[in-house]
């Protein structure tokens, strides 16, 4: 443990400036916080530290680093990269009592929260207001805004509306030192000097703690049209992707891809009333339009069947089947928990070349596995989910999956991870994508804001 004699001086310290409620060592707090939804292996925290405003969160990185005690943010713990699980001899800091809305400002399309707030209470809080958030992801009831931020959440609706990152107008921020930077403001328009909140978007713990938020709201949806279609190949879907943006333009709100492992176990974890489709089918596409006229959208749809891009089909008639229909797409966690041991990966790579990846990483990495690999992704921002089956004691064939996958991607010039974030999981293989140069300026900016390293140390940087 680093600098132990001062650690009991700080945790004493730590316990009587939050209380009880904002103080855990029990076992069972300890236990709830020393994972998330990653593979990474669980590490107990010495404590869990659930400040409830931005001075309380000061206070703490105070006495922190005068002992010398890392601290591990921690938002719902639904990260897929190992980000918030805590490094030997951390403290965890949890947001989960920073929470609620603040202020919706309708004049200005705007939402103030705080960073703990679960990302569905954001987006029900929206919409009861007459807008929309469109960042949107499967996790959405446990995620929240302060983790979406700090992984730059992308999700189902990136096609239309881009990353979070897109969506945040203002931020508060605690440093490595204590000092709080506030910024709350609701303007889409600032150059005055650096935009210093996108230091922090995507930066995974590793620079500061976010406490709260002001994101922007869009107009709400209107004219949601939802369809799920089986096509010949993965050429069709890239044609008909190209022909749904050509036809509804910016209105393409969402096109997932769906393999046919996937889809067969996704099917079976999602009770439906009838099989969707009687064959199977190559590759299986969820689509959505909004804004748009039925009878617009149907015509659409004859003309891809008519022309051979589309084999089979079926169009949400109610929001019921809408539900239905996403809960095939959605059913990752489900199938991940199916299949057992797992490494999770999510690559970027051009739409175009997805198809060919998904086949290479299938014949590569065949000898190492037992069952299917399965492939699904948000095809149309690049961004491919490979779930690779594999015991879960066999640390030398997990490691050489790794490097074959990324082996081949780098060939093709692609990214480690296009939305999860690196965490711990893929700190060792960010030099495949990044560049030396690159990294000496990652690991320039995060000395300059946390010098001696207090901050998720082991995480992100290699
Ligand atoms: C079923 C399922 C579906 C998912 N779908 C998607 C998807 O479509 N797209 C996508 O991008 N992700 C997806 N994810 C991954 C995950 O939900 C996102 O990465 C999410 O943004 C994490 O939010 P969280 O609050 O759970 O953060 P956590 O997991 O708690 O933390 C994630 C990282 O952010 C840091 N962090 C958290 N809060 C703060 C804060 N306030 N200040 C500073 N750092 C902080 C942590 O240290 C950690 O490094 C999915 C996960 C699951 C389980």
């Amino acid at each position: 443990m680093r600098n132990t004699p001062g650690v009991e001086k700080c945790l004493s310290e730590l316990a009587a400036l939050l209380g009880h409620a904002g103080y855990r060592d029990g076992e069972g707090d300890l236990i709830r916080h020393s994972r998330d939804a990653s593979t990474a292996q669980a590490c107990l925290p010495i404590a869990v530290l659930r400040p409830k405003t931005a001075e309380d969160v000061s206070a703490i990185m105070r006495i922190c680093r005068q002992a010398d005690l890392p601290v591990v943010p921690q938002g719902g713990l639904t990260g897929l990269s190992g980000g918030a699980v805590p490094v030997p001899d951390s403290v965890a800091l949890s947001l989960e009592r920073m929470n609620g809305v603040i202020e919706v400002d309708t004049i200005n399309s705007s939402l103030t929260a705080w960073a703990g707030t679960p990302l569905e209470t954001i987006q029900a809080a929206a919409r009861s207001a007459g807008f929309d958030y469109p960042v949107d992801i499967g996790s959405r009831g446990t995620a929240t805004i302060g983790g979406t931020v700090a992984t730059n959440a992308g999700g189902i609706r990136v096609i239309r509306h881009g990353m979070t990152r897109q969506h945040l107008l203002g931020m508060e921020v605690v440093l490595a030192d204590g000092t709080i930077i506030t910024n709350l403001r609701s303007m889409l328009k600032d150059n005055a000097g650096f935009d210093l909140k996108h230091l922090f978007v995507g930066s995974e713990g590793c620079l500061g703690i976010i406490t709260r938020v002001v994101l922007r709201l869009s107009p709400m949806p209107n004219d949601r049209h939802t369809a799920l279609l089986a096509l010949p190949d993965y050429d069709a879907a890239l044609a008909c992707l190209a022909s749904a943006r050509r036809t509804f333009q910016g209105d393409l709100t969402a096109f997932e891809a769906m393999w046919p492992a996937y889809w067969k176990l996704a099917c079976k974890m999602v009770v439906t009333s009838r099989p969707l489709f009687s064959d199977e089918h190559q590759i299986y596409v969820l689509l959505e339009i909004t804004g748009y006229e039925r009878g617009h959208f149907e015509t659409w749809l004859e003309d891809c069947f008519a022309t051979g891009l589309v084999t089979d089909g079926v169009l949400a008639k109610s929001g019921g089947d809408a539900i239905a229909m996403w809960s095939i797409r959605e059913a990752v966690g489900d199938v991940d928990r199916e299949i057992g041991a797992h490494l999770n990966f999510d690559i970027g790579l051009a739409p175009s070349e997805l198809a060919d990846f998904a086949r290479e990483c299938d014949r590569e990495l065949g000898e190492f596995v037992t069952q299917d690999i399965l492939h699904l992704g948000h095809v149309a921002d690049g961004n491919l989910h490979v779930i690779v089956p594999v015991p879960a004691d066999d640390e030398r064939r997990k490691l050489e999956i790794e490097r074959r996958l990324f082996d081949l991607l780098a060939a093709r010039g692609g990214s480690v991870s296009a939305e999860h974030g690196v965490g711990s999981l893929k700190r060792p293989w960010i030099g495949k994508t990044r560049s030396p140069e690159e990294l000496e300026l990652m690991r320039l900016l995060k000395r300059t804001l946390d010098p001696t390293d207090i901050f998720n140390p082991g995480k992100v940087i290699p």
